[in-house]
């Protein structure tokens, strides 16, 4: 056993047996799995040196590595713990199995007793495997120590193709400035923090991650031990998660019937820009914001970041926990669902940000969505929910009652007409959707204007009847259930950028409480399809 050998013993046991030890199949690599907070998937390994001796069981890289370093040998095991992990790449490539990225360990000496830029090029073309699936783990005191020397080597290596990451960020001396001394791919926030778990580590850690997002830096935190640790993490928005909590390192067998039985999903290479993407706006600032993930084909929404100010949003809408929002939004049939399908579509296809008014809950809510990433059939959306309730109270809680704002959601286009006052007030414009309130527009110029614009010529006679502020009122009043309704085709952009008429149910109705001053303009789809050819008619 280890402990029966004196330090010096140790070393010198190490330093002659380590050629055997490598030829022979005693050095192992583990590997500990690496986990992305958003999705809560494997999207990664880091690689571990493990010395099992036949005569003295596992020693640990805590003996072995201070070992090689003091005699200059430690390139000899970094360089076959790299081939070892292009070569499982290669492997799992030929088997057909899902890859992701395997980091792997580097000492400085690595860079002064031979050309690891050159090595790590060379094996990887060796292999045919792809750079992008190795990650190089650089120390924290190797960056700082030699910046000119270590500067180069990180542009050689990242203009290679390889992933940078610096090690055990936080536990010697570099300040959160230095970050921007080097473009570094990835900042591994040591374990130091999450041990001690202070009120001043947390906040470290707050503003390392923070800081790192602004200089377009990934993050992880290595040590993750608890659930807590998760929780923390997630809020603050660090992008990977590494330690017990997940797993040990394992051997290469053990790993495999983690991936297996774990039941957490694998992130394949091929989706890592997907979510890197995403993470890049997982940000924990003042503003309200969220990151969802939607699947076309299935038609689901999910979360995968929600920020404390957002989450305060949703809650002043009544859903206290993520998963409310997530079930309100997927229930098919649902006039909120129907909404939110067309205010997806358009933030697919503008590619810029779109905002849309809904009634909510009885509450008002303006949505924000802008598209972050694409693929396949997986949409990231920066989304927020903003309860605008309480601004809009005042302007139009007067006007209407609280069920009769849940009636505004089934509609694409509301406004509050006066004809009297010769205004229009906008509660919910999805025509143009971007849906803004703007107060007390000119009535009668407005539906001139609209009249001529996007109905349809032959309809033009008809709906300037219909729209007529002066006989309005009047001709509500006669109807026998209190709505004057008629059906017009209005011309609106299609999905391919071009123009089409479009029927449309418009319906006319008081306001109670109004004294016959008010009139709510609603107008939806006409039919099912809420379509038909123009020059047909066949409405009813
Ligand atoms: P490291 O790169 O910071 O690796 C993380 C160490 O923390 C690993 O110890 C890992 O087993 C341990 N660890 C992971 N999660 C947790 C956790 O939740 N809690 C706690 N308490 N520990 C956790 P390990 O494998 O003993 O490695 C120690 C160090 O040895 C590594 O620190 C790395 O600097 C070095 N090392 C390991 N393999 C190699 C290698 O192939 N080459 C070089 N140059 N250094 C290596
Ligand atoms: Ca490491
Ligand atoms: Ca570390």
């Amino acid at each position: 056993m280890e402990r029966n050998l004196k330090s010096s013993e140790r070393k010198a046991y190490i330093v002659s047996h380590l050629e055997e030890a490598l030829d022979k199949g005693w050095v192992i690599p583990y590997y500990q799995p690496i986990v992305r907070t958003i999705t809560n998937s494997i999207a990664g390994a880091e690689a571990l040196a493990r010395w099992i001796d036949p005569n003295y069981g596992c020693i640990m890289p805590d003996t072995f590595v201070p070992a090689l370093e003091e005699k200059g040998l430690i390139y000899k095991l970094d360089c076959f713990m790299l081939r070892e992990a292009v070569r499982l790449q290669r492997e799992r490539m030929d088997a057909g199995l899902p890859v992701g990225p395997i980091s792997v360990n580097l000492s400085r000496q690595d860079f002064d007793n031979m050309d690891m830029v050159s090595y790590a090029g060379e094996i990887t073309d060796k292999y045919g495997v792809s750079r992008e699936l190795i990650e190089l783990e650089l120390t924290e005191s190797l960056l700082v120590r030699d910046k000119e020397e270590m500067t180069r080597v990180v542009k050689e290596l990242r203009r290679a193709g390889f992933s940078v990451w610096m090690d055990d960020f936080g536990s010697g001396y570099s300040s959160l400035i230095f970050m921007n001394d080097y473009t570094l791919d990835l900042i591994k926030l040591d374990m130091g923090f999450l041990k001690s778990f202070t009120r001043t580590s947390m906040e470290i850690m707050r503003s390392a991650v923070n800081m790192a997002k602004n200089l377009g830096i990934r993050t992880l935190a290595e040590g993750v031990e608890t659930e807590e640790h998760v929780r923390f993490l997630r809020e603050i928005g660090c992008d990977m998660m590494q330690g017990y909590y997940f797993s040990k390192p394992l051997s290469g067998e053990k790993m495999e019937e983690y991936l297996l039985n774990m039941g957490m999903p694998a992130e394949t290479i091929e989706w890592k820009s997907f979510y890197d993407q995403a993470d890049a706006f997982v940000i924990n600032n003042e503003i309200p914001r969220a990151i969802m993930e939607y699947d076309m084909a299935e038609d689901q929404i999910h979360y995968l970041f929600i920020n404390a100010n957002e989450r305060e949003q949703l809650r002043s809408i009544g859903r206290a926990h993520r998963e409310d929002s997530e079930f309100v939004f997927n229930v098919r049939n649902n006039p909120l669902h129907v909404k939110l399908l067309e205010f997806y579509n358009h933030v697919i296809q503008s590619g810029e940000n779109v905002t849309m008014y809904i009634s909510d809950n009885s509450c008002f809510v303006r949505m924000d969505g802008k598209l972050i990433a694409k693929q396949e059939n997986r949409c990231i959306f920066l989304f927020s929910m903003i309860n605008v309730t309480k601004d809009r109270t005042q302007k139009i809680g007067d006007v209407l009652s609280k069920s009769l704002s849940d009636i505004v959601l089934l509609f694409d286009d509301v406004h509050v007409l006066n004809p009297e006052l010769d205004t229009a007030d906008n509660l919910i414009n999805n025509f143009g959707i971007e849906g803004g309130f703007r107060d007390h527009d000119p009535l009668r110029e407005g539906l001139r204007r609209f009249c001529k614009h996007s109905i349809y010529p032959e309809d033009r006679e008809r709906y300037w009847a219909f729209a007529n502020p002066d006989t309005m009122i009047e001709r509500i009043l006669q109807t026998s259930d209190g709505v004057e309704r008629d059906y017009f085709r209005v011309l609106l952009p299609t999905d391919d950028g071009k123009e089409k008429y479009v029927w449309k149910e418009f319906n006319l109705l008081l306001i109670p409480g109004s004294e016959n001053q008010k009139v709510l303009s609603c107008i939806k789809n006409s039919g099912p399809t809420g379509c038909m050819p123009c020059g047909k008619s066949g409405i009813g």
